[in-house]
């Protein structure tokens, strides 16, 4: 009925060209992964130094590092509780709209915990194996062993040293070599300066100065002098001697070798002992800003797919109520196809309408012939019953034919005024309606029709008193007979009691200015099965009806360029609505 509501979907759609597209959100989609692209570089960009700070320095992050490092997620996480808030909003809201949207981001929030769940746990499992294997080796026990050693044969070879020296006199002077010993060199002090007298050895032993003028022991005096003990020793006044000693090649870099490795050792333990702090931190910093944006980034697609569906299936409904006036075009929606395809069904609809609809104005018309050829007859026969009545006595009894020549003459005229009325009605029906040039003012309209009935019924309150001063384009007799058809019709249906509101506003429909007008009883109502008929010639439920009333009402307001409909509950009453364009 798509009378009932003209001010719904029906008409607002009428003609209408409509974008399926996308809402546009708070952040749109490419900024988006523009944002996601950005916050990676960052995470890119401060992981290093992170990694760096553990392994290197041996150090967990302090709380403001942590507070710098988490302002990403931190920042992420806030905007995704919002975006979920939204979403979840627009979820209570609009259940039925939103389902598919809903739906969607449940696959969506899937495939990224698909992804996400595998890759914490292999983590997690493979941490647990690197650690496992860590500890299963006793790399920190051979790193003291070693140091131990190292530390033993070094003492062993100052023991050595030491014995050579007393047992060889070398403090007194000795002019060869004994094994074991590198080198012999003497300084004296000249003018200050220490001058070297005498070397015997090995040349790369060789020293600029002595390590110490008193008797003393060295290792490794200077850069040259690596792998070396040095033992110095007085002779005569200023002058020493100074014997060296090799550890062997190679020694101290050992020494200082499984020195670095234990200061490595030590920081490795140390981030093994904290590894899952390390790891927590790590998720939260690197990887779940990342986990944040996808998140982020599959509600807005969620959005981008799943709104311009909604629109279509919205659309749809409209078309369901036979409204094939739309016309859909695209806004970037990758559902092109769709939206032409939806095109073309609207439009092949629209032409089947048009054609069920002159095969219906054919079949109305023919409807239309059968009543009114049904209602010709009525009064026909009582025409032709008088006629013959007349002519029985005319040739029966021809001197008192004059006694029943007036009454079946006047009932022979009553009935032909009878057709003249109907046939005028249907020429009202059949015929198009030139559109008023004058406009008519309708509250001295109303108030015209409402004196004229008032008195005749007591016992109706008629309450013209929201009735506003309002000129419409249609002529006073044409609207007259309008107000007076359903003023007549409300009258019977409340049976002479009961109350008779009419109401008039001005509203703005489509750019144009129109009057609202409503016409309330209170009286026995109207079916929901004959709301669908009453608009329909020679359809009434009184037995003296015409059932033309209605229809020409219809008509009249039709081709003004207005609108008629009606609610109606049985036993509480009915309101007529008419829209019609302010003059
Ligand atoms: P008629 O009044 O000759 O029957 P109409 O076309 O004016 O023809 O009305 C058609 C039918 O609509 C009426 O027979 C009646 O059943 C119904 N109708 C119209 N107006 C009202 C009303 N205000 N209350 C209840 N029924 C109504």
């Amino acid at each position: 009925m798509s009378k009932v509501d003209p001010m719904g979907h029906t008409r607002e759609f009428q003609g209408k060209v409509m974008k399926i597209a996308a809402q546009p959100q708070v952040i749109d989609l490419p900024v988006l992964i523009l944002l996601y692209v950005f916050s990676s570089v960052i995470i890119a960009y401060l992981l290093p130094s992170f990694l760096s700070m553990i392994m290197e320095y041996g150090r967990l992050p302090g709380k403001f590092e942590l507070a710098v490092f988490c302002t990403i997620p931190a920042v992420l996480m806030l905007y995704l509780a919002a975006s979920l808030q939204r979403s979840m909003h627009d979820l209570v809201q609009k259940w039925n709209e939103t389902h598919f949207q809903t739906r969607l981001l449940m696959y969506f929030t899937l495939i990224i915990l698909f992804t996400v769940i595998p890759i914490v746990v292999i983590t997690a499992l493979s941490l647990r194996t690197v650690t496992q294997f860590w500890y299963s080796g006793h790399t920190k026990e051979a790193l003291a062993g070693a140091q131990s050693l190292a530390l033993d044969a070094y003492t062993l070879h100052w023991e050595k040293f030491e014995q050579l020296i007393a047992h060889n006199n070398l403090e007194q002077g000795e002019s060869s070599l004994p094994d074991g010993i590198s080198s012999i060199q003497d300084f004296q002090k000249l003018n200050g300066v220490w001058v070297d007298i005498f070397f015997s050895g090995e040349t790369t032993q060789k020293l600029q100065q002595p390590p110490s003028n008193q008797q003393d022991t060295e290792s490794r005096v200077d850069a040259f002098s690596i792998d070396t003990l040095y033992y110095t020793v007085p002779t005569a006044h200023d002058t020493v001697r100074v014997i060296s000693y090799q550890l062997g090649n190679g020694f101290d870099k050992s020494l200082n070798l499984i020195d670095s490795e234990q200061n490595r050792y030590q920081k490795f333990d140390f981030l093994m002992e904290n590894i899952q702090y390390i790891v927590a931190i790590y998720y939260t910093i690197f990887f779940l800003p990342i986990l944040f944006m996808t998140f982020i980034i599959a509600i807005s697609f969620t959005h981008k797919i799943a709104q311009p569906i909604n629109k279509l299936a919205e659309v749809t409904h409209i078309v369901a109520e036979g409204n094939f006036n739309i016309h859909l075009i695209e806004g970037k929606t990758g559902i092109a196809p769709l939206i032409h395809s939806f095109n073309a069904i609207v439009r092949e609809l629209e032409r089947s309408k048009e054609l069920l609809s002159s095969v219906n104005k054919v079949s109305m018309w023919q409807d239309m012939a059968n009543r009114l050829a049904h209602e010709i007859k009525n009064p026909l026969t009582p025409i032709r019953l008088s006629a013959e009545r007349l002519l029985r006595r005319a040739r029966n009894d021809p001197d008192h034919v004059l006694d029943i020549v007036e009454y079946s003459s006047l009932a022979i005229i009553q009935e032909v005024d009878s057709l003249i009325e109907m046939l005028s009605e249907f020429k009202v029906l059949v015929r198009p309606i030139e559109p008023s040039e004058s406009g008519t003012e309708l509250l001295g309209c109303i108030q015209e029709i409402i004196n004229a009935y008032q008195e005749s019924y007591p016992k109706i309150q008629f309450d013209i008193t929201q009735v506003k001063a309002c000129v419409v384009v249609v002529d006073r007799r044409r609207i007259t007979q309008v107000l007076t058809n359903l003023i007549v019709n409300a009258i019977d249906a409340m049976s002479g009691n009961g109350m008779l509101e009419i109401v008039t506003n001005i509203g703005t429909k489509k750019d144009t200015q129109f009057c609202r007008l409503s016409i309330h009883d209170t009286g026995k109502g109207i079916s929901e099965q004959d709301q669908i008929s009453i608009f329909e010639p020679y359809f009434t439920t009184k037995e003296t009806g015409t059932g033309l009333g209605l229809s020409i009402v219809e008509k009249i307001i039709n081709d003004h360029g207005g609108s008629i409909w009606v609610n109606s509950v049985e036993g509480i009453g009915t309101t007529f609505f008419i829209d019609l364009p302010v003059y």
